[in-house]
């Protein structure tokens, strides 16, 4: 199941997180992640990806001082259409090519743009690639899914228009209106006698 072409130093149970300095000892190979896997909470307010599996096929490449992971993600996602919440399911296939960067020391304010950071300590620093996966999916899940673009909503013969709420929501106008004829009326003698001008 896991075709990593180079051993490295890692715990087998994170096969996503690879050493720098091992990666740094064969610098001249590039490795290649061809696996599924599955990520936790992989999902947004609006849809998730299911058992957060992912099917992997990247490469992680050394550069001078930078790692380079790049290739395909492909994943699958579930979600309710925004109008009829009816469940609908979609592909997902991305091409990434993300940049794992060190801080320099030396100029620890520099722009680093969209690179990514080796996480660990210094001389101990990790190669995520799992936050590249989950950062390029989650990116990639529909913001506001439609079952299809003309969908009406639900059916009517389903879901009848008249719902639980709406009497709640007619409520206050028939206890409004009497009261501000009510008001209307004190006003409009207000203006006719004014008290001050009574005496
Ligand atoms: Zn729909």
């Amino acid at each position: 199941m896991l075709s990593v072409n180079t051993p490295v130093d890692q715990p087998a149970d994170n096969v996503l997180v690879l050493s720098l300095a091992s990666l740094r000892r064969r610098s001249d190979v590039v490795r290649r992640i061809q696996r599924a896997a599955c990520l936790d909470d992989l999902a947004t307010s609006v849809a998730r990806v299911p058992q957060g599996e992912v099917h992997l096929d990247l490469s992680v490449e050394v550069r001078g001082l930078d790692v380079v992971v790049a290739g395909q993600i492909e994943t699958q996602w579930q979600a309710e259409c925004r109008r009829c919440l009816e469940e609908i399911t979609g592909q997902i296939k991305l091409s990434v090519t993300e940049v794992f960067r060190s801080v320099d020391p030396a100029a620890p304010d520099q722009d680093l743009g969209d690179t990514f950071l080796f996480d660990g300590t210094p001389g101990d620093e990790m190669v995520s690639v799992e936050a590249v996966v989950r950062d390029a999916v989650l990116l990639a899940l529909p913001l506001a899914p439609l079952c299809q673009e003309n969908c009406q909503g639900p059916a009517p013969e389903r879901f009848p228009a008249h719902t639980e709420n709406e009497p709640i929501e007619q409520e206050p106008a028939p206890l409004k209106d009497p009261r501000w004829a009510a008001l209307d009326g004190l006003r409009i003698d207000d203006e006719i006698s004014p008290p001050d001008s009574v005496v």
